[in-house]
């Protein structure tokens, strides 16, 4: 059983963290990416990891790179603090509520983690495993129960497993579980960064500081600031003993975003065909009125990383029979990010799959019916989190649930 090949489409958090919790217990795995190599398309952004993902992470890591992730996080004093369009903060019931229906109630800490440098740690000792270039298109399952998994440049790879890590828009899942519908929940965002200098850092409000902060009015308009400063004092220790750690990534930024329902937003043609500097200028004109302070949030915002994005969710589906084709992260239950838990709920199925598959090689369960364990499993945490993600989007930003 340890000769079983695991093949995992997707390099995103998701697909190498597995691909190191495999690879630490001796299993065979590779991973298969489209883009040519980890800065082909990263947009960088900040993302809000809480227990769920720092224990995977850290059953997947081995303690070099577990420590060096530590030391790549921001540590925000609070989780989320909520606010109205004049910058006066939200009463306490408003995030009680939406406690109460869904934000994890099993954080002891917070950390903030940029995505592209996590990608990059997750990448280290994986170098031999990870092909880049290497676009999924589908799969065969073969009469002897292989898998051949096809590529976009005609080749293919033969293995005994197949993961769908490849994200929402996922190849390999539109093949397995057809019946899962991708649906737009009908609001929009404009997302950008905003450089962390010390000129910057004195403009930005401090109330909104430290923390995912949100202000947003009866219309459902949002703006988001999260910053991600890095104050760890092992941090720049650590980043210099790591040679092969691409120090580039490591500024510190805030992520901000402007959000709208769609039907307030400019047509998508129009949306998703502007330039950065259009969709800032966007932003301001609909934030006209707002706080002056949440204005110059927007004033600060690096053009060049401005870029529009729709908010879709995953719709739930009845239970489906297990093989040794799965899915995995956002393939299977991308979600609102009202809650910011889609990738700590992709991190939670590295683990868990990776048990199961462990289990399967240790001899302890079948490959299906540990497959079939995790599934039903992932099932009910994720359904749950793109619920309560859905319930909670509907509430801040105003979009539908599902
Ligand atoms: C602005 C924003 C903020 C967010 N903030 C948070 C947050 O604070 N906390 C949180 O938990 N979540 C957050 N999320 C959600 C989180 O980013 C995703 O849930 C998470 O990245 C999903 O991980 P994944 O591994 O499933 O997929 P991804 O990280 O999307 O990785 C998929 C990978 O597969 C590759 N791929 C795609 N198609 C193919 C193919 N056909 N063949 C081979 N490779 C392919 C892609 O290039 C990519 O590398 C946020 C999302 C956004 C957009």
């Amino acid at each position: 059983m340890s000769e079983t090949r695991i093949a995992i489409a997707g390099a995103g958090l998701s697909g190498l963290t597995l691909a190191h919790y495999l690879h630490r217990h001796g299993l065979t795995v590779s991973v298969y990416e489209r883009d040519t190599g980890l800065s082909a398309r990263e947009a960088g952004y900040r993302v809000h990891i809480n227990s769920t993902g720092t224990s995977a992470l850290h059953a997947a890591l081995e303690p070099r790179l577990w420590e060096l992730f530590l030391a790549t996080c921001g540590l925000p004093d609070e989780d989320m603090l909520l606010f109205d369009e004049h910058l006066t903060m939200r009463p306490a019931r408003d995030k009680a509520a939406m406690s109460g229906i869904g934000a994890p109630t099993d954080i002891p800490e917070h950390l903030a983690v940029c995505r592209s440098t996590l990608r990059r740690i997750l990448y280290l000792g994986l170098h031999d495993l990870v092909h880049f270039g290497a676009q999924v298109t589908g799969y065969r399952t073969n009469p002897d129960s292989t898998i051949t998994v096809l590529l976009a440049d005609g080749s293919t790879r033969e293995a005994d497993v197949l993961i769908a890590a490849d994200g929402i828009n996922s190849a390999v899942r539109a093949q397995r579980l057809p019946q899962v519908r991708v649906a737009d929940l009908g609001a929009r965002s404009i997302a950008a960064k905003i450089p962390l200098t010390p000129q910057n850092k004195a403009k930005l409000p401090a109330q909104l500081y430290n923390a995912f902060s949100m202000a947003y009015d009866s219309d459902h308009t949002g703006l988001t600031l999260a910053p991600l400063e890095r104050t760890d004092p092992r941090s720049a220790l650590v980043l210099e003993q790591d040679a092969e750690f691409q120090l580039e990534a490591q500024e510190n930024y805030a992520l901000s975003i402007f959000n709208s329902t769609a039907d307030l937003m400019i047509p998508d043609d129009e949306l998703f065909s502007a330039g950065p500097g259009e969709l800032k200028e966007y932003a301001l004109q609909r934030l006209a009125g707002w706080h002056p302070d949440l204005l110059e949030i927007v004033r600060l915002w690096d053009t060049a990383t401005v870029q529009a994005l729709a908010i879709r969710s995953c719709i739930p589906v009845p239970a489906w029979e297990p093989s040794t084709v799965t899915v995995m992260g956002d393939a299977v239950h991308a979600m609102s990010p009202a809650l910011g838990i889609g990738a700590n709920t992709a991190l939670r199925d590295a683990h868990v799959l990776g048990d199961q598959l462990l289990a399967a090689a240790r001899g302890r369960t079948t490959l299906i019916s540990g497959i079939g364990t995790y599934e039903e499993t992932m099932r009910d945490y994720a359904y749950e989190a793109i619920r309560k993600s859905a319930f909670v989007g509907q509430k801040v930003i105003g979009h539908r649930t599902v």
